[in-house]
């Protein structure tokens, strides 16, 4: 498994590191390879060079592929779904429902294939036409995080090839082995040599040499803030400047109105904050709730917290499986500490685990007594940790919402339909739940934020093809 898959061959790297299961620190997954700069650079060779080709291929034939990719990764998902959980640490519903998600994903794009397309107008010129038409943009270079270790490379992947490009796929370092099996599924889907390479290895390795690359012509990144401003960056500096797309950070608030079905606003609260180890970008973290209700929903979400089984990803039962590193580990337990200092109230949890197997286990962590100014409550921890502000009023809650420097996706729980719409319309996220967690997105429809939690166009969905793709205009002029 030590090995990149470079202009359709599989490449033993030169280097290579094992692959932890987080659920138990004994259980290696895999060894799995670590490129050089010289290896990314072959494949970005590769990938330049498949370009002319690729960029002209019939439709039927991406649709086939795509649809061949989607459907043996959905015929597989509870395989990929339990390597998945493995490496990454989800339970294994949560891992086999991101896998179903991807081979979802391959499929819709197969039909985006056939759908891509144009204007024709009148110029204002007589006798003149214009055709505005969409053609791929080149060699993409795709760096992905480690939570969702799947569904975001498909969903950076598929709309690539759909429309025409090729690919360069730079995975995260801690989530190798999914990446190796997808890979693995598009190679044996007939993508022609060179297409669709990946390479595994180091952000600071690889992640650079595709940024520093004047063969790459657009980027698409999600991880965190601090990188994708590196990102973006070295985007800018390259020459020629290359197209971005950066999902980052997110820190979603979920309001909870006294109007609202508490037993919808536990279940938003507990699934939103907590469910995925609260290890997404649209995490509920932080809970805004109005004062007549505040006391009884604490009490009801810690109930449920208790009745949670925090325990290996793989085991049935388990609702919560294991943080993904001792790194991010580390970070929510100096969060929880933080915490505690600024004042804040720990209601439940926050506490290491032990359980039959060495593991990164941290019971749910809740704060209250949050003011919305805390560092707890303005800067996205990637945990299992969230934190409750009281308000007074549904105004006092829209503005706390608002106030943050993220964007990503907010939610409400009311059963006001006044509420309901004036939130919808006055939230500053690109996404907005209304009686529904704030993670949790379906798969055919814009995926993205504002602020400081996204850059350039939308992901998913056919809004995809505006990054996906470059726009052309042409004029004719019939000779009359
Ligand atoms: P997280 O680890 O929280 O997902 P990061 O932003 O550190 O967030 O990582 C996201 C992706 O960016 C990973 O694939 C990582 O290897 C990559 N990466 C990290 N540093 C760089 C860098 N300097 N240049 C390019 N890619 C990078």
């Amino acid at each position: 498994m030590n090995r990149n898959y470079i202009a359709g061959e599989w490449v033993a790297s030169a280097a290579g590191a094992a692959n932890i299961n987080p659920s138990n620190t004994n259980d290696v997954v895999g060894d799995f390879a670590r490129a050089s700069v010289g290896e990314a650079e072959a494949a970005i060779a590769a990938a330049y060079d498949a370009f002319p080709a690729w960029s002209r291929s019939g439709i039927q034939q991406r649709h086939d592929i795509l649809k061949k990719i989607g459907d043996e990764i959905i015929a597989r998902k509870d395989e990929l779904g339990h390597l998945l959980s493995r490496e990454e640490g989800k339970t294994l519903p949560e891992g086999i429902g991101e896998v179903t998600r991807a081979g979802q994903i391959f499929q819709f794009f197969a039909g985006e294939t056939l759908r891509l397309a144009g204007d024709k107008l009148a110029s204002v010129r007589p006798n003149v036409d214009v055709e505005i038409t969409r053609e791929p943009i080149g060699v993409v270079g795709l760096i992905t995080p480690w939570n969702f270790p799947i569904a975001i490379p498909a969903w950076k992947i598929a709309p690539a090839l759909a429309y025409g490009n090729c690919v360069v796929f730079k995975p995260a370092e801690l989530v190798p082995g999914s990446a190796h099996a997808l890979a693995e599924i598009i190679a044996r889907a007939g993508v022609p040599a060179g297409v669709f390479n990946l390479v595994m290895g180091k952000g600071s390795v690889v992640g650079e040499a595709l940024l520093k690359s004047p063969k790459i012509a657009a980027i698409s990144f999600t991880g965190s803030v601090a990188t994708g401003r590196k990102v973006a960056q070295a985007c800018i500096e390259s020459n020629p400047m290359k197209k971005m797309q950066l999902e980052m950070g997110g820190k979603n608030p979920m309001v909870v109105l006294d109007d609202a079905d508490m037993k919808v606003a536990v279940e938003c609260a507990v699934n939103g904050a907590f469910f995925s180890t609260g290890q997404r970008c649209t995490a509920s973290s932080r809970l805004i709730v109005t004062d007549g209700i505040h006391d009884r929903f604490v009490d009801a979400v810690t109930e449920r917290l208790k009745g949670l089984v925090v325990d290996d990803a793989l085991k049935a039962g388990t609702h919560i499986g294991p943080v993904v590193d001792q790194s991010q580990l580390d970070q929510d337990l100096s969060y929880v500490r933080l915490g505690r200092e600024e004042g804040a109230k720990l209601a439940f949890g926050g506490e290491l685990l032990n359980r039959a197997t060495p593991g990164f286990y941290l019971s749910p962590a809740l704060f209250t007594d949050v003011d919305n100014g805390m560092r707890i409550a303005r800067e996205e921890i990637f945990g299992p940790v969230a934190t409750v502000t009281r308000v007074k009023s549904y105004d006092e809650a829209l503005s706390a919402a608002n106030d943050t420097p993220f964007g990503l996706s907010a939610g409400i729980c009311t059963t006001s339909l006044k509420y309901a719409s004036h939130f919808k319309r006055n939230s500053e996220a690109g996404m907005v739940m209304v009686n529904l967690p704030t993670a949790g997105v379906d798969y055919h429809v814009p995926f993205g934020g504002r602020k400081g939690s996204s850059y350039g166009p939308r992901e998913q969905g056919r809004y995809a093809e505006e990054f996906y793709t470059t726009v052309k205009t042409a004029y004719s002029f019939d000779g009359a």
